[in-house]
């Protein structure tokens, strides 16, 4: 039968490195770009005897994390130790939680710019649904290791580092929510200075479990488990692919086995690798060097720092600069596109326009560039000026924009009205104006004929006619104004 006579279920285990100085049990530096093996200690190298001291800090992150989602912060919370030996794991023991974790219950908005460009969802407001989570812990990293032909190498300078793990309810339905998932969660991450959650760089990392069942049954099929994906658009790929292997698997009537499987982005396939370990293989049990962690303080603490949440700020651009929804949208998916607006709109007289110039005009310029908005060399304010000297009709938007790519990109000129007077635009005298098209008029019967029999193309050449008889250079949305104006159109 066809993949969609089938209900699926999605549940996403999501990692996510925080953002701190030190590691979670140690005073080792945390972070990238050091020589392997510096950052290290008795402790995060597991040498029998060391004990563990907890990172406050990244207690109140996760806490703070779970204010965010809606959770409910238990008043005890306790950490175990969960058993395995691996070369990546010193002390053949991981520090987690199990039954008492940091939040519990909340939910992930699913936000409707958050889906990929080609979905079909369409959605009015911000939040299309929410998605259930289960709770959410704290452990710490592994380290890192590194494969080559016949041997491995390990450093151990990410061991220890303070590692969120984000678990929803089996509340997914298709590979566009996952995705849309990934993502809204990643902007609330950002949102909140959490970490920067950038999945390329392995700050967010994600397993995937989905099962497939025939719509009526009740009962969950079993339950297949991908791990360690690395991109959101992986995520959505493994998961089409995956959803249509098991579907077809199980019209041949082959069932389905609780198993985990990894997925190759280059091959575009999943091998499966292992039946699942249950939670009883690990030999979970209460860490005897740590004392569970009273939270009420922090709670309290925490709340004063509660950010305003990506939906919230969408609303927001609408209400105070007058932003339609799509404008708005597109700016909050974007944090630091949407400081930058914000800045700039202070600074304006058009907010609005300001919000095209972000959208329309200045990505494209980055882009050629190869820089992101927070490398822009235009600050907020020179870029308000430009818009205002379009608004005010001192010069057109391509004029603009050569004004913002020859004289503002550098960063000598920062003021837009000088460099426009510079070139010669100023306003023009609606009065000399006028009569310039009037000559235009009387010296064209012909294109003027045209026009007014309906071929709006002319208009063009004959405001160029205009432009090319004025010094200085109007804005030549205002020559076509007058131009209709004029012959009555
Ligand atoms: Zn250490």
């Amino acid at each position: 039968m066809p993949v969609s006579d089938y209900l699926v279920t999605i549940g996403l285990e999501v990692h996510c490195q925080i953002k701190t100085a030190t590691k979670m049990f140690c005073s080792c530096k945390a972070g990238f770009g050091y020589e392997p093996n510096t950052n290290v200690c008795p402790t995060c190298l597991g040498m029998p005897g060391a004990m563990p001291v907890l990172n406050e800090y990244a207690i109140e992150r996760t806490i703070l994390t779970g204010m965010m989602l809606g959770c409910s912060t238990p008043p005890v919370s306790k950490w175990d130790r969960k058993n395995y030996f691996y070369a990546d794991m010193p002390k053949n023991y991981q520090t987690s939680q199990l039954d008492l974790p940091l939040c519990i219950g909340g939910e992930v908005p699913l936000y409707s710019w958050a889906f990929p460009a080609d979905s079909k969802v369409k959605a009015e407001g911000a939040v299309v649904r929410t998605v259930k989570l289960d709770h959410i812990h704290l452990e710490e990293d592994a380290a890192k290791l590194t494969h080559y032909g016949t041997y491995s190498l390990v450093d151990y300078n990410r061991g220890g580092t303070p590692l969120m793990e984000i678990v929803s309810a089996p509340d997914l339905t298709s590979p566009d929510e996952t995705y849309a998932y990934l993502k809204s969660l990643q902007q609330i991450l950002v949102c909140g200075g959490i970490s920067d959650a950038d999945m390329e760089k392995g700050q967010m990392r994600c397993d995937v479990n989905v099962s497939l069942r025939p719509k009526g049954q009740k009962e969950l099929g079993a339950k297949i488990e991908m791990k360690n994906i690395n991109s959101m658009s992986a995520a959505r790929r493994a998961l089409i692919y995956e959803i249509a292997r098991q579907a077809e698997e199980l019209d041949m009537g082959i069932a389905q086995v609780q198993s985990t499987r990894r997925w190759d982005d280059d091959l575009g396939e999943s091998i499966v690798m292992r039946t699942k370990e249950n939670a009883h293989d690990y030999r979970y049990h209460t860490c005897p060097d740590l004392v569970p962690v009273h939270t009420a303080s922090m709670v309290e603490k925490v709340k004063q720092e509660m950010p305003e949440l990506p939906d919230a700020r969408q609303k927001r651009l609408m209400e105070q600069y007058g932003l339609p929804v799509a404008d708005a949208n597109t700016l909050v998916a974007d944090a630091d596109l949407c400081s930058y607006f914000e800045t700039a709109a202070g600074c304006s007289k058009s907010p609005r326009k300001v919000a095209n110039w972000l959208i329309n005009i200045l990505p494209p310029i980055l882009t050629a560039r190869e820089l992101d908005i927070c490398d822009c060399p235009v600050t907020p304010a020179t870029l308000a000026g430009l818009v205002d000297v379009v608004e005010e009709g001192i010069c057109s938007t391509n004029q603009a924009r050569e004004i913002l790519e020859e004289d503002l990109w550098s960063g000598d000129e920062q003021d837009a009205a000088a460099a426009a007077a510079k070139r010669g635009y100023k306003k023009a005298d609606s009065g000399a104006l006028e009569a310039l098209v009037e000559q235009v008029i009387a010296e064209n019967p012909d294109k003027v004929a045209l026009v007014k029999g309906g071929n709006m193309k002319l208009i063009n050449a004959l405001t160029g006619q205009v432009m090319k008889n004025s010094n200085p250079k109007p804005n030549p949305k205002l020559v076509t104004e007058i131009l209709m104006a004029k012959l009555g159109l």
